[in-house]
């Protein structure tokens, strides 16, 4: 069975809303189309909520992406009744028998009637009840009393779970059974209007376009509780959500029930990895046109594509708590407000003694009381104005002190203390909160976490923290030319380069790098590689194979996919780039030269991954410094020297071939010289950017 891609919830009703004001025993549905949630739509009325399913499944089918539907209401009757009424143990037998019987409009329908006239084949008291309407039905009891049912109460998997209703209950709040009554026909409808293309579940195999599946919101109650807004869209919200998130395997395996008369509920027996699912809060994906630069340009400037990177590009990464000890580099995903104050006590800054109120000039002594405050040691008692106490450095102050004198301008006697005067009232005290108050912002989102960040976190009470999941970069090397560092090269054979320098500047950037190894200039092996490289990473970088020729297969296969957007910057060095995304997943093709491949990391993925992780848009600092080097330059490129700082100038490698890697590694920062002309004489001034700008 393949996975699905579409996810439609619907939360069913037995009543109708004939409006105007919306009610809340109407229909919802919500939708997670290819993994972009929508809002939760509203329908007044089965036979709306019937044409916008419908819709759905067209829409769907002709996109060529599967779609799973969740019902809210049993798909099946306890064991006996579908061969009692149709003469077969299939219930989709059922359904179909009900569809020819059941009758609906907006303003009435024959539930109630057709219950009765079914109980009066079985004796007139069940399996039935619950009455609702003014007029008595022949047959249907209003109540429980004198009630007799034939068939079971229950269906197996509501034997399994406190809180759910049965489906003869006709009547009273929360009570089920008709919803079941209206619904199945609309299901069976929808089944006959696309023929072979629905399946349902637990019934049949789900191997067509569509899979219907009994689903139970209060599964997921604890998740529903933290949401705001109206209850049941809530619901629908977050079960769409929660088997959208679901791997294909879990999925799959949550699938597996066998009940092929009374059905199933999704979901039972694995409550927990559902309501996992639910509250995994993932960022829709990307779309195809990401990385789209404006049209009929021949040269990109360097700045629009960057700019159109920031516009287009979004978090791509899931949120998770961790420790605090742990989370350095690691980026917060929602503010972090103090949850106490630091100090969350007025205490001393010194070691001393502690009184009320200031002293004026002149000669003091004042008395001391027994006992001392220390950090982590309250003094317990009062002390009297006119008194004083010994305290220690980060110690409460005492009741009935405010302010401190140092201890080394004091004298001690005998149970009392003397100084000078004056001394300002507070003196060498810290209020509390003065350096974060409770309820102050400590630390914003997208903030990536310094050590001392962690020290602020803490010291504001926070244990654990609720961070962006670590950007997985993965880095491909392509080329029959490449061998691997250390084996043994024939003639013709170079060392793969780009990948040991790639993976450790994600490292260094505090991303997950996989290493996604080598592959030839063959098609077939590169797509299997993308595949796995999808399967494993939120952002994909590769280099070689960008350009358009014949053994250019990243681009070739890009394309296939659609998503392919050739890059020709107006950049030294730097050969198109190939970006698209493969599954979803971004793909920087990065240009085969080492030096090419590095100066388009730095200026393009290190502030688009940046942005992928959560940690927002970031520009390298530049330093305008007095150049070591002539240089003339046209116009209309944007340039990037090797460079380093000597001597309070900037020296420039002395060869700018782009396939020489010493200079890259003799370089601690790069010489940017911008899109315009340029006639560079030793003494002017040339922006240089260490390495370290840009985090590596
Ligand atoms: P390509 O972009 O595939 O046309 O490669 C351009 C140049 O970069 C060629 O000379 C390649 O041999 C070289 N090259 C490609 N990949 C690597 C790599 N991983 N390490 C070192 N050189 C490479
Ligand atoms: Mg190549």
């Amino acid at each position: 069975m393949s996975s699905f891609q579409s996810f439609a919830m619907v939360d069913w009703s037995g009543g109708n809303d004939t409006g105007p004001k919306p009610r809340k025993d109407a229909i919802w549905i919500a939708v997670v189309r290819a993994g972009r949630a929508e809002p939760p739509r509203y329908l007044r009325n089965r036979a709306l909520a019937e044409e916008a399913l419908h819709d759905l499944i067209d829409e769907e089918r002709a996109a060529g992406r599967r779609l799973l539907i969740g019902f809210d209401f049993p798909f099946g009757y306890p064991a006996g009744f579908a061969r009692a009424m149709t003469g077969s143990d299939d219930p989709l037998a059922l359904w179909d028998w009900l569809a020819d019987r059941i009758e609906d409009s907006a303003q009435a329908n024959n539930r109630f009637d057709l219950a009765g006239q079914i109980n009066t084949r079985f004796g007139g008291k069940g399996p039935f009840w619950g009455n609702a309407l003014a007029r008595d039905i022949s047959g249907l009891p209003r109540t429980k009393e004198g009630y007799q049912n034939l068939f079971p109460d229950r269906r197996a998997c509501e034997e399994a779970v406190p809180g759910t209703f049965t489906c003869w209950q006709l009547s009273g709040a929360g009570s089920v059974g008709g919803q079941v009554l209206m619904g199945l026909p609309v299901l069976a409808r929808l089944r006959q209007a696309s023929p072979g293309a629905v399946a349902v579940w637990p019934f049949e195999p789900l191997d067509r376009d569509v899979a219907f599946v009994e689903i139970w919101p209060s599964l997921l109650n604890d998740q529903v509780r933290q949401m705001p807004g109206i209850r049941d869209a809530a619901q629908v919200h977050l079960m769409a959500r929660a088997l959208a998130n679901l791997a294909p395997r879990d999925l799959e395996q949550m699938l597996r029930a066998q009940s092929p008369e009374e059905g199933w509920i999704f979901g039972l027996g694995h409550e927990e990895m559902l309501q996992a699912a639910a509250s995994d809060l993932r960022p829709p994906p990307l779309t195809n046109d990401c990385f789209a630069l404006p049209a009929g340009v021949d040269w990109t400037p360097v700045d629009d594509a960057l700019s159109m990177l920031r516009d287009k590009l979004r978090p791509v990464v899931g949120v998770e708590t961790v420790p605090l000890a742990g989370a350095s580099g690691r980026v917060l995903a929602e503010d972090l407000v103090a949850a106490r104050s630091n100090p969350p006590l007025p205490n001393t800054a010194v070691d001393g003694y502690g009184f009320a109120g200031g002293r004026p000039e002149g000669p003091q002594r004042l008395p001391l009381v027994e006992g001392r405050a220390a950090a982590g040691l309250r003094f317990d008692g009062v002390v009297p104005k006119g008194q004083a106490i010994r305290v220690l450095t980060g110690a409460a102050l005492p009741d009935g002190v405010d302010t401190v004198i140092l201890e080394e301008d004091v004298t001690l006697g005998l149970g009392e203390i003397a100084f000078h005067g004056p001394v300002k009232p507070g003196a060498n005290t810290r209020r509390a909160g003065e350096d974060v108050a409770a309820g102050d912002l400590a630390l914003p989102a997208g903030r990536s976490l310094t050590p001392a960040d962690l020290a602020l976190a803490s010291a504001v009470g926070h244990g654990a923290l609720r961070v962006f999941e670590r950007l997985r970069v993965a880095v491909v090397s392509t080329g029959d030319e490449l061998v691997e560092p250390g084996e043994t090269a024939q003639p013709g054979q170079i060392f793969d380069a780009n990948r040991p320098m790639l993976l450790e500047m994600a490292r260094r950037w505090d991303y997950q790098p996989v290493d996604m190894g080598r592959v030839a200039d063959d098609r077939a092996a590169l797509r299997k590689r993308l595949d796995a490289a999808s399967a494993k990473a939120d952002v994909i970088l590769t280099s070689g194979g960008a350009s358009a020729g014949d053994e250019d297969h990243v681009s070739a296969l890009l394309r296939e996919t659609g998503s392919l957007q050739s890059w020709r910057i107006a950049l030294k060095p730097g050969r198109p780039l190939a970006l698209g995304l493969w599954n979803g997943v971004p793909v920087f093709g990065l240009p085969g030269n080492p030096v090419a491949a590095l100066v388009c990391t730095l200026v393009f993925a290190r502030p688009a991954f940046s942005l992928m992780s959560g940690a927002g848009w970031v520009a390298p600092q530049g330093y305008d410094v007095p150049a070591g080097f002539s240089k003339r330059k046209k116009p209309g490129r944007r340039e990037y020297l090797r460079a380093r700082m000597r001597d309070g100038r900037a020296e420039v490698f002395k060869s700018e071939g782009s396939g020489r890697i010493s200079g890259l590694s003799w370089a601690e920062g790069l010489v940017e010289i911008g899109d315009g002309a340029r006639d560079i004489a030793p003494g002017d001034l040339v922006r240089f950017i260490p390495f370290g700008s840009f985090g590596v």
